[in-house]
């Protein structure tokens, strides 16, 4: 026995290719790696694969497993054998491959440097006349060498040859399922893996010969069908509040297609070029037809349709009360609806976290930019410089949101015009997909909202859109309103900020009509706002964040909501006594924070 080397497990899916697999188990045989040292799984894809026959040729020379499963792709295969796996890492090569004498002697020495790291060997085109196989694997060694020199979020490596500590795999819960179909699950778990913070490295010396066959017509769909895996894995990441793919500078293109002029010579250069450009239609190909298909599934019977309520468009289906209250609308207006629903969500906080009066909307500030300057804001007297939210934030939110299973209003709002915000569709589709829950609403000044942006929006999950009338006022916003307003009456209202008392803002400007806040203040215990930092914040008028709650690294919702100090001066604002500087300003008590408002005339 060698005891310092390490245990593997070597993991080969097949389906239908006996001859490819007998291949592949026979160049295992050659290894120079000491028997007891590792063993071979092999599981069937619910293929015709005569288990008994290879189990007799090769189970005295391998160590040999034979596993079947119902077909369900190789990465699910793979995912099966992991889980029987006796060894400390598992070793991932295809059943069209064969290895080096001393594959697994590479990267045993590799893992005794890198035992928690992620490896990736080589691989060389076996087919060495097949033009296709051949560009096919010109582009993985682009790639490869691309993302070597280069630090990119999208470096992965292909599952043909792949090592990784079986402990770490299972953590992760192996390969994604709904990518399997798809051959793109190499690239989501490298994403995954590498997203917590783990290392990956790639092994050039340890090197398998690939076989693989393909035509004109497989060589399309091979790369249509990655095309398909990079929209899906698209979707996984913003489930996962991972954001979108980065899409990689001009010259990684670039390079794409002048590789071939290194590694080819006269009419194969012109061949090779071709190919490399075929390669990106059919990848441009699937991801269209993909999105479209992803995108009509969660349309409903929208065809036939000439015209479309936001209802229609909405691609993840909201929660039973949204459809509720969107029906509703059809009938009653927003303002009629505002006490049943409130008094369903004050029942719902109360049964859910035995507090009514736990916020029923949360707020996050996505931007801090707006185009307008109106006089009773803040950002007419001191203007933010404008930032937007980062990702990791965002997600961290989000996460903070979906362990409480929270549900309610999640407004993109705080001083600022969500809609400057490029990404808020992205966002959105972010909460939606993990935040099911939740109903996203906009809350707009109604500048940039056209209908091609409503529709995107409640494509990607918002259910509402409030729209506010500022002056100066004009017929061209007018008129745009009013068709919006007609058109998608159950998700689009407008009102006029001047037929409302406004709050002073903790004494930072001076509204034509202020609220009366005598009978006490309500503001603080209806909505949770989260700052563009990830701060909780006592008030929406907290304009200067004087009043933090807490941080979404540290504290959770509740934590944060029962912030002791806080809890006491909310009830205290409650029953209109109002105990901290930003309440007394608002209320117009003496020795308030009002930094530019003239004093109020109540
Ligand atoms: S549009 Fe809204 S956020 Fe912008 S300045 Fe006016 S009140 Fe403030
Ligand atoms: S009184 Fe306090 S809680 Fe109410 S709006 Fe003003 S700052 Fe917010």
């Amino acid at each position: 026995m060698h005891a310092a080397l390490p245990r593997i497990t070597v993991i080969i899916p097949t389906y239908r290719r006996t001859d490819a697999l007998r291949a592949c188990l026979r160049s295992l045989t050659k290894l120079d790696y000491p028997r007891e040292s590792f063993d071979v799984v092999v599981v069937d894809d619910g293929g015709d694969l005569p288990a008994l026959d290879i189990k007799a040729e090769f189970q005295a020379p391998l160590n040999l497993s034979v596993l079947t499963q119902e077909n369900a792709g190789p990465g699910a295969a793979r995912n099966t054998a992991a889980r029987a796996a006796r060894g400390d890492y598992l070793a991932f090569i295809d059943d069209d491959c064969m290895a080096e004498v001393d594959w697994l002697k590479v990267h045993a020495s590799a893992i005794a440097a890198h035992p928690h790291s992620l490896l990736g060997g080589r691989s060389r085109n076996h087919l060495a006349d097949n033009v296709y196989s051949a560009a096919s694997q010109h582009l993985i060694d682009c790639l490869y060498e691309y993302f070597a020199c280069h630090e990119s979020p999208a470096f992965f490596f292909a599952t043909n040859n792949l090592v990784v500590p079986r402990q770490q795999f299972l953590e992760l819960q192996g390969f994604d399922g709904e990518l399997m179909r798809f051959a793109s699950e190499d690239r989501e778990f490298c994403a995954r893996w590498s997203g917590r913070g783990q290392d990956m490295r790639f092994i050039p010396e340890a090197m398998v010969s690939h076989a693989h066959a393909l035509t004109l017509r497989s060589f399309w769909e091979q790369h249509y069908a990655y095309g398909r895996g990079a929209y899906r894995l698209r979707l996984a990441r913003l489930r996962r509040g991972q954001g979108p793919l980065r899409i990689e500078p001009v010259w990684f293109f670039i390079n794409l297609f002048l590789y071939p002029l290194k590694r080819a010579r006269g009419f194969a250069i012109v061949r090779l070029a071709l190919l490399m450009l075929l390669t990106h239609v059919a990848n441009l190909g699937g991801f269209l037809a993909e999105a479209s298909a992803q995108g009509t599934a969660g349309r409903g019977s929208m065809g036939g349709s000439a015209r479309l309520g936001a209802g229609d468009i909405t691609m993840i289906p909201p929660p039973l009360s949204a459809r509720i209250y969107q029906g509703l609308r059809r009938f009653v207006s927003h303002a009629r609806l505002m006490p049943a629903v409130t008094a369903y969500e004050k029942a719902a906080n109360w049964m859910r976290y035995g507090d009514p009066k736990f916020p029923r909307s949360i707020g996050i500030e996505v931007t801090t930019h707006c185009n307008r300057a109106c006089s009773y804001c803040p950002q007419s007297v001191d203007k933010l410089q404008a930032r937007h939210i980062d990702w990791e934030v965002y997600r961290l939110i989000l996460e903070r949101v979906s362990e409480m299973r929270w549900s309610g209003s999640l407004d993109f709002h705080f001083y600022n015009e969500p809609l400057l915000e490029e990404n808020l569709e992205s966002l959105v589709g972010m909460a939606r997909a993990t935040c099911p829950r939740v109903l996203p609403r906009i809350f707009t000044n109604g500048d940039l909202l056209t209908e091609k942006r409503l529709r995107s929006l409640a494509a990607a999950g918002v259910i509402n859109f409030n729209v506010t009338r500022h002056p100066p006022y004009n017929e061209e916003w007018d008129r745009r309103m009013g068709s919006l307003a007609a058109r998608y009456p159950h998700c689009l209202q407008w009102t006029c900020i001047e037929d409302w008392p406004l709050s002073n803002r903790a004494g930072l400007v001076k509204p034509r009509r202020v609220a009366s806040l005598k009978a006490g203040c309500y503001m603080t215990s209806y909505s949770l706002p989260i700052d563009i930092d990830g701060r909780y914040l006592f008030c929406c008028c907290d304009y200067y964040r004087q009043h933090v709650l807490g941080n979404v690294r540290e504290h959770g919702l509740v934590e944060a909501w029962n912030n002791p100090t806080y809890r006491a001066a909310r009830l205290q604002v409650n029953a209109g006594n109002p105990s901290i500087d930003i309440c007394r300003s608002c209320f117009g008590v003496n020795g308030g924070s009002r930094r530019n408002g003239a004093p109020l005339e109540d």
